[in-house]
């Protein structure tokens, strides 16, 4: 027994795609796509009443720990730097979590990526009080929203001596239990914080750990001038000599998120490296006041990242868009679109399906507008509906894996309503943890 939806316009974003006609699902995946597209006997028949039908959408760069920060305590000083945001709000809730609010910051942050279509999460996890078997307690919040994930933690060695040692044994954990289910719902990353923030062994480790486990590394690199500077003082070398003297630039499926502040011989370098995917966040970028990342020189389209701040990628496209527009760097219109599909073959690479396409073979994550074009669609004008029309608010039905998480609004693989009360109460924790945490 399958699902068929008929009178639909099916839209895929990269290659852009627009077609009016139906789609079938079967066992989890598209099985047929276009104008003679009919149900079997025993199929559930949806008629989309010729609204849009597009592939579920992936956030490239994100912090889940972050799902929990709405009304948390105020900074205890001004901060007047990026080094300082850190230090005073993020470094505070994030030494704050405990296998409770790591928990329940999956659940709330998938739910809220669900609403926005978005059904998989690249993520970036800290939580350096409660670091051994966090990833399982994010994937098991995730799972009961129904998203799929690509998780790591990020190793650090600024709180204490062991820190790093305890982040990479825990990457290692949780790559070796993805690699050994290989369900194609969840899979992992050796996730590295930043360069300023990791010494010598440490980068060294999360190195040799992602080559040996075949997986790439995730790392914030040159979000800030910060990053460049408190490298070089610290270790004595730039940061991308230090980056190739520690052989990350060899590592296939890595992440640089942000290069907010990338040289121009920085870029040349991500340029000629297949490794390397960067990850571009305009409203995190624009929320910390660190600057904008070159993104218009980038030869591959970065990804696209909410790095924390919901998970609406839609949101995200119009700011990358319009950001750029108002600096020196205008990206060709649409180029937003090139970036959201960016991040659906990353994650599909990581997981071993295929996302972001509607084509047989594809995993049926698809997300059900009610979007029916008030102007005329197709995929030469797709970007301009994408960036100046759609949104969220359109998302009404949403399924992963052929079954449905969302139906007409609501959620349907678990219980929001309970989940959300309960987290209010574990929120009220974490914040209260939170502020007993001094900034110096
Ligand atoms: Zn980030």
């Amino acid at each position: 027994m399958g699902t068929v939806f008929q009178n639909a316009i099916l839209v895929q974003l990269d290659p852009p795609k627009v077609e009016h006609g139906g789609l079938r699902v079967s066992d989890g995946k598209i099985v047929a796509v276009g104008k003679g597209v009919s149900p079997e006997p025993g199929d559930d028949v949806i008629d989309c009443g010729g609204a849009v039908l597009m592939p579920g959408l992936v956030n490239g760069h994100t912090h889940l720990y972050s799902a929990l920060a709405a009304g948390m305590p105020a900074a205890p000083k001004t901060p007047t730097n990026f080094y300082e945001i850190l230090k005073y709000i993020w470094w505070r809730l994030d030494r704050a979590h405990d296998v409770q609010s790591i928990r329940a910051s999956g659940q709330i942050g998938a739910l809220a990526a669900l609403r926005c279509g978005t059904t998989t999460l690249i993520d970036h996890h800290a939580s350096p009080d409660a670091i051994e078997g966090s990833l399982s307690e994010l994937e098991g919040g995730i799972a009961e929203a129904g998203c799929r994930g690509v998780l790591c933690y990020e190793t650090t060695d600024r709180n204490h001596p062991d820190e790093a040692r305890r982040g990479l044994d825990e990457n290692e954990r949780f790559v070796l239990l993805c690699q050994k289910r290989d369900n194609g719902r969840f899979a992992a990353m050796v996730g590295a914080h930043a360069s300023f923030t990791l010494n010598d062994d440490s980068l060294a480790g999360c190195a040799d750990l992602a080559k040996e486990l075949g997986v790439g590394v995730h790392i914030h690199v040159a979000e800030d001038p910060c990053d460049e500077a408190m490298t070089k003082a610290g270790y004595g070398s730039n940061l991308f000599d230090r980056f190739t003297q520690h052989g990350l630039l060899d590592i296939p499926g890595t992440i640089f998120a942000h290069g907010t502040h990338l040289s121009e011989a920085d870029i040349d370098v991500v340029n000629q490296c297949d490794t390397i995917t960067m990850a571009h966040n305009t409203n995190s970028n624009m929320n910390n006041g660190v600057g904008y990342a070159p993104v218009a020189k980038f030869k591959r389209p970065p990804m696209l990242g909410t790095d924390g701040i919901g998970a609406d990628m839609w949101r995200e496209a119009r700011t990358a868009q319009f950001k750029s527009h108002d600096g020196q760097l205008p990206l060709p219109f649409g180029r937003p679109l090139d970036m959201i599909g960016e991040s659906a073959r990353f994650a599909s690479k990581c997981l071993g399906v295929k996302l972001g396409l509607l084509e047989p073979g594809a995993e049926a994550d698809l997300v059900l507008t009610r979007y029916v074009p008030a102007t005329p669609l197709s995929a030469d004008n797709l970007a301009g509906h994408m960036i100046y029309a759609m949104g969220p608010e359109f998302v009404s039905d949403v399924m992963i894996g052929g079954v449905w998480k969302l139906r007409s609004g609501a959620v349907v693989s678990c219980d929001e309503v309970a989940i959300r009360a309960q987290s209010a109460e574990i929120a009220r924790g974490l914040h209260e943890r939170m502020s007993e945490i001094s900034c110096d």
